[in-house]
């Protein structure tokens, strides 16, 4: 059976009722007052936006647009935008909500928002993308803005698509302000406002996580091996990455199909030809394999980097590995959970695992506000610091409170909004 968008599972994974039940399973873990728990279970805006474009053989199509905004007690609203054909507005509120807890997870300024378009972005030209994209924020309108609801790239959007973003939300505001409102959206090419850094945040701030779960078991990672489903940004920077420590990728998958090396293959190499192939269709290196097959293949780390749900019972009954390092959001259920578990495979949870984007978009953000460009070498070292400050109070949570290291991300991040709720208290 292809992978779907649920992947492993057969039935309708719902996400957002999964994502409502990690938060309340955390407000149970530190017993916050009820109405904390309450306010979290729904977003507090859902914005949805059907739009025209004029496409390039003269015809109009009607899109539909999507942006949710969780909870933004902490500052404003950040999450990414995705471009996919399956995008619901249930995926974008469970996204949304996970966002604010990573946000509070990493002690950022922000609350959760998420969003997206529902089309496949390989299916249009460059030009009916950037039109798509001019639309869908120039709909959006005030409802985002650097001090409101900051968008970020995600599944099927890049830099030059924040671009597109940011200089159609500069369009919209006086000449006086332009300058001032680069901040809209992080993720930004470097030469348009971006950090240096960003693009391999994601990636990065998973192998820092990763680094320390193998020093918390003894585990040494200059020889282990690795298989990565999903080869986009976040997948290919974490093998890239890990590839340095000595790790080696010997299994891949993306929408198209599965590739096996037991050799290694060279993740830069793949990198670069998935850049110009938008896939790791027809790259002449390792042997052809199905998606059951791949998860079968015995590694010591399995790095899901596609979608959510991609790994439920029968992956995680299949799956030989030591680790699940999280780069996606929501990849495995949670049924599928409680098996690795009970095998004894560790996971290192999305909201801890996958922050570093956000983490490193903050930087942007800041950056943009005060008119800097700071090096390569600051944005690494802060977000160093801050991964594996992260990881500790999570896992010193998981410890005292006997929780999972999923509930205890959540358990932090919770812990940190209900004590400004419980300071400022519920307006009027
Ligand atoms: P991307 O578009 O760059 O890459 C997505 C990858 O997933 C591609 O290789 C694609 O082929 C693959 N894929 C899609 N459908 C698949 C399927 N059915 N089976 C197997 N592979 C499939 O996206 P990305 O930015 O790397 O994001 C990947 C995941 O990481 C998402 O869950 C996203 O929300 C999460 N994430 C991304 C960032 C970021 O900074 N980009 C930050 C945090 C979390």
């Amino acid at each position: 059976m292809p992978a779907g968008p649920a992947g492993g599972t057969k039935t309708k994974y719902e996400f957002f009722k999964v994502i409502q039940k990690y938060m309340d399973e955390a407000c149970t873990v530190l017993d916050v007052p009820e109405y904390v728990r309450t306010i979290l279970s729904q977003p507090k805006t859902e914005l949805i936006v059907n739009f025209p474009v004029r496409m390039d053989d003269g015809s109009i199509r009607l899109f539909k647009g999507y942006r949710i905004q969780h909870n933004n007690l902490l500052g404003p609203y950040k999450g990414g935008m995705r471009f996919h054909e399956n995008v619901t507005l249930d995926d974008a509120k469970a996204l949304a909500a996970m966002m604010t807890i990573k946000c509070a997870l990493m002690n950022l300024p922000y609350g959760g928002g998420k969003g997206g378009i529902k089309f496949n972005p390989n299916s249009v030209s460059r030009t009916e993308l950037q039109r798509i994209t001019r639309r869908f924020f120039h709909a959006l309108g005030s409802n985002i803005g650097p001090e409101t609801d900051i968008p970020a790239p995600d599944v099927g959007t890049d830099s030059r698509i924040m671009a597109w973003a940011m200089d159609t939300y500069m369009n919209s505001v006086g000449q006086g302000d332009k300058q001032a409102v680069k901040g809209v959206v992080t993720g930004k090419p470097v030469a348009s406002g971006g950090t240096l850094g960003r693009e391999a945040a994601t990636g990065q701030g998973l192998v820092h996580c990763i680094t320390e779960w193998a020093e918390d078991r003894n585990f040494k990672l200059g020889g282990a091996t690795l298989t990565v489903q999903g080869f986009g940004n976040v997948g290919s920077n974490t093998a890239a990455i890990l590839s340095k420590l000595g790790v080696s990728l010997i299994a891949v998958g993306d929408h198209t199909g599965y590739l096996f090396n037991p050799e290694g293959f060279n993740p830069y190499k793949l990198q670069e030809y998935v850049k110009k192939n938008r896939s790791i269709d027809g790259y002449p290196a390792g042997k052809k394999i199905s998606r059951e097959e791949f998860f079968r293949i015995k590694c010591d780390i399995f790095a899901p980097c596609a979608l959510e749900g991609q790994v439920g019972v029968e992956e995680a009954t299949a799956l030989q590995t030591r680790l699940v390092a999280e780069g996606a959001n929501g990849p495995t259920t949670p049924e599928a959970e409680k098996i690795l578990l009970d095998r004894g495979i560790d996971i290192l949870p999305d909201t801890l695992a996958n922050s570093g984007g956000v983490t490193v978009s903050y930087y942007e953000w800041v950056q943009n506000k005060r008119s800097e460009q700071w090096s390569l070498e600051e944005v690494e070292d802060k977000l160093e610091k801050a991964m594996k400050r992260a990881y500790r109070e999570v896992a010193d949570m998981a410890r005292d409170r006997k929780c999972s290291m999923r509930v205890a991300a959540y358990a932090v991040a919770i812990n940190r909004i209900a004590q400004v709720y419980s300071e400022r208290e519920i307006f009027p």
